[in-house]
């Protein structure tokens, strides 16, 4: 194996030999976007048209007085197209599709918030989109799946293994393996094989280049902290890029702790000791998984961080200590998102919480001359059927009801 794509220990490029030449192809083609300054500028005004691009970095003024510590600082890609950072992604990948003359995009999805970008994408650029989707997240997430077909995407259920989102890339693999010459697989975070980590994260960049940008002219100076929720890492990866080389800037990942470290029931990697090296869906990491390799079962009440890999580029800033790992549970995210709402007016996504949680826990130890930031990598009004559910509404349930009632009395 050799060491291209490898960040430290993690990465690299575990891939069957019939996807040799793609991934050579998409690396050159990658290589060139990257050092042609004028492929960016693209992007850039891509991002300002047809998304929200820059987006604001909200200063969060009542909950900064509530805790009396340090100025809260929100960066807002909840405001991006289809209210998550995950555009960034998908529009970057769009453009390098067309100029690779690919007509075909494939995709896997769990909660189907990747889905949904990439579908959207398709319908931009005129590219036919197949998601592969475990029969049991179609199941579970149907509004997103509503959404990807009427914009014109083919949502495949994959009914084999445990039908869930190791299963459905299992099967986009099988998908590209067999549809190499006319398809490009939309990978949708910094994890996998190389080139996706370093691409995923050059595009997700363009959040830590506005943030400081946007900072240095609202607070003066650097921020002394920020604060990001990991899944796969490409939110994260997108806002620290910038400030890695800024010793003064502390770095911190927050993972889900679901229902606590203690019963297993959570989604830590690098902030807990369950997880352990491992080299699987083509790339090194730390996995959660036991002592055979076979991959553990996770848990969150965010769909989003439910994931037993991590980026490995974040395994080697772990490894390096220059980005601080802590987990919040999903008791302690509902809190989160409750005082967000009643004090700022803002729903930021049951993922995004887990970041506010842990910057909740350290801005009172602050002075106002420091300032923190907050990546709300999504808006919450997706999670509205697990946050009624969490709050136990009784008129949100009252409400379910009488519609299941309507639906089948009009049968
Ligand atoms: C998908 C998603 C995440 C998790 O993905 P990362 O690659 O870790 O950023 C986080 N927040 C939101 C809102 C998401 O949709």
């Amino acid at each position: 194996m050799e060491r291209k794509g490898f960040f430290g220990n993690w990465g690299g490029a575990y891939i069957p030999e019939v996807l040799h030449q793609t991934f050579e192809e998409l690396n050159d083609e990658f290589l060139r976007c990257k050092n042609d300054p004028a492929f960016w500028q693209e992007y850039v005004e891509l991002m300002s048209t047809y998304s929200c691009r820059p987006t604001p970095l909200t200063y969060a003024e009542n909950l900064s007085r509530h805790f009396g510590g340090a100025r809260i600082y929100i960066k807002r890609e909840d405001l991006n197209h289809t209210g998550a950072h995950k555009a960034n992604n998908v529009m970057g990948q769009g453009l390098l599709v067309r100029r690779m003359g690919k007509k075909r995009v494939i995709a896997e999805t769990g909660a189907g918030q990747h889905g949904l970008a990439t579908a959207t994408m398709a319908a931009k650029f005129g590219f036919a989109c197949t998601i592969y989707m475990g029969e049991e997240d179609v199941r579970r997430q149907r509004p997103n799946v509503f959404w990807m077909e009427k914009m014109g995407a083919t949502v495949v259920p994959v009914t084999n293994g445990s039908r869930t989102l190791k299963d459905a890339i299992n099967e986009a693999f099988r998908d590209w393996v067999t549809n190499v010459d006319d398809t490009h697989y939309v990978f949708g975070t910094v994890c996998g094989p190389h080139p996706f980590p370093e691409m995923v994260g050059w595009f997700q960049s363009i959040i830590g280049l506005e943030a400081a940008e946007q900072i240095l002219k609202y607070h003066g100076r650097m921020p002394v902290r920020i604060f990001a929720c990991v899944g796969g890492g490409s939110n994260a990866m997108g806002i620290f890029k910038r400030f890695i080389p800024e010793a003064g800037v502390e770095l911190v990942g927050v993972e889900a702790g679901g229902h606590g470290l203690a019963t297993g029931l959570h989604a830590t990697r690098l902030s807990g000791s369950d997880a352990s090296p491992g080299v699987a869906q083509g790339y090194k990491t730390m996995f959660l998984q036991d002592g055979d390799g076979q991959m553990k079962e996770t848990h969150s009440v965010a769909a989003g961080l439910d994931y037993v890999g991590v980026s490995p580029i974040l395994s080697d800033l772990w490894e390096k200590g220059r980005v601080r790992f802590e987990s919040a549970t999903d008791g302690e995210v509902m809190a989160a998102l409750d005082l967000t709402m009643k004090k700022e007016g803002i729903i930021p996504a049951l993922e995004s919480a887990h970041a506010f949680v842990q910057a909740f826990k350290e801005a009172p130890q602050l002075t106002p001359a420091d300032a923190i930031i907050i990546n709300m990598s999504g808006r919450g009004d997706k999670d509205i059927f697990t946050i009624a559910h969490a709050f136990d509404d009784p008129s949100w349930k009252d409400f379910i009801i009488k519609r299941g009632l309507e639906y089948s009395r009009n049968k």
